[in-house]
């Protein structure tokens, strides 16, 4: 992919396009804005860019190219751990591979995904070479949660903040590049709020059917919210209480005075008018805190049947 080809973040990528034109892009950078916006996604591309062998960088075909694409080349370093915690031998093979020069590119590339994923010895032994980065080395931290990096840290990076594209903008992306039906589109990108990454990751699994599913089962009737349609495993569970939290964000919205357009679940829009009524927003107040309490509860393994209950209960209170 070239930089032209990414859709949204026009402020970012003319930033990192001043910066590369004017041979700055070296030293230490943060890319900071939600999951699943494509921030990774352009780290890749100022590594192709910087390394690229031919004239137009990148041209995609070249040995560099692929090479960075395929995440073999020996110049661009990608630290990604998912949601496990970065180490200090980690910081330590980077600080030896900075040590040397490029083996075959313009400059080293350190790309460390989930950089709030740092433990303190680690953000330490980092910030020593934050201090004084080699010449032709460049690192982007890769965070959505740039609150949990050490200010010491932060404060030596350039930080550039990307953001998710406007919803209606991505509805329209997702039907005319990704040839989904108008329904689908709609939800994906309300769903996501804006978040390209996320919308194409959610729009190959079963989602769509499982939340009318949900709501089916547990809105209109008072029924206790059982794991046979909530989820056996523990992202199931997880997702179903975003589903449920983006059908109470409407009634709330709608009850505000949100235009139906705005609904994340158009497709049920009479059935939100039904069931709006029902709800004072003292009472939505009081579901929304569950719902995310829940969730809390849900990731440090809290019996997930006793959490069902009490969040079926507070559904149906009168
Ligand atoms: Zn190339």
């Amino acid at each position: 992919m070239r930089f032209d080809q990414v859709l949204g973040h026009e402020r970012p990528l003319g930033i990192i396009r001043t910066h590369l034109e004017h041979n700055r892009l070296r030293g230490a950078y943060i890319f900071s804005g939600p999951e699943g916006i494509g921030k990774k996604m352009v780290a890749k591309i100022i590594a192709q860019e910087i390394n690229c062998l031919e004239d137009a960088p990148p041209c995609q075909t070249c040995g560099s190219c692929i090479k960075t694409e395929k995440e073999q080349h020996p110049d661009v370093h990608l630290i990604q751990h998912g949601e496990a915690q970065i180490k200090i031998e980690d910081i330590r093979e980077i600080l030896r591979q900075a040590s040397f020069r490029p083996y075959e590119g313009q400059a080293k590339i350190f790309i460390i995904d989930n950089a709030h994923k740092l433990n303190p010895e680690a953000a330490n032994s980092l910030l020593k070479v934050l201090e004084e980065p080699p010449k032709d080395v460049l690192f982007i931290l890769v965070t959505h949660k740039p609150q949990n990096i050490i200010k010491t840290v932060l404060s030596r990076c350039k930080v550039i903040r990307f953001t998710p594209l406007v919803r209606s903008r991505l509805e329209e992306i997702l039907v005319k590049n990704y040839a989904l039906e108008r329904t689908g589109a709609h939800f994906l990108a309300y769903y996501a709020e804006g978040r390209l990454g996320l919308a194409l990751r959610l729009k190959d699994t079963a989602l769509l059917k499982e939340k009318n599913k949900i709501f089916d089962a547990f809105i209109f009737s008072p029924k206790p919210l059982d794991r046979e349609i909530m989820g056996q495993s523990k992202e199931e569970l997880q997702e179903s209480l975003n589903i449920l939290a983006s059908w109470f964000r409407d009634i709330y919205l709608l009850k505000c005075g949100l235009s139906e357009k705005e609904a994340i679940h158009l497709d049920r829009f009479a059935d939100l008018q039904k069931t709006l009524p029902r709800f004072s927003f003292k009472h939505l107040d009081e579901i929304m805190f569950t719902l995310s309490e829940s969730s809390l509860y849900l990731e440090k393994n809290i019996n997930s049947k006793l959490l069902l209950h009490n969040l079926g209960a507070q559904l149906w209170k009168a």
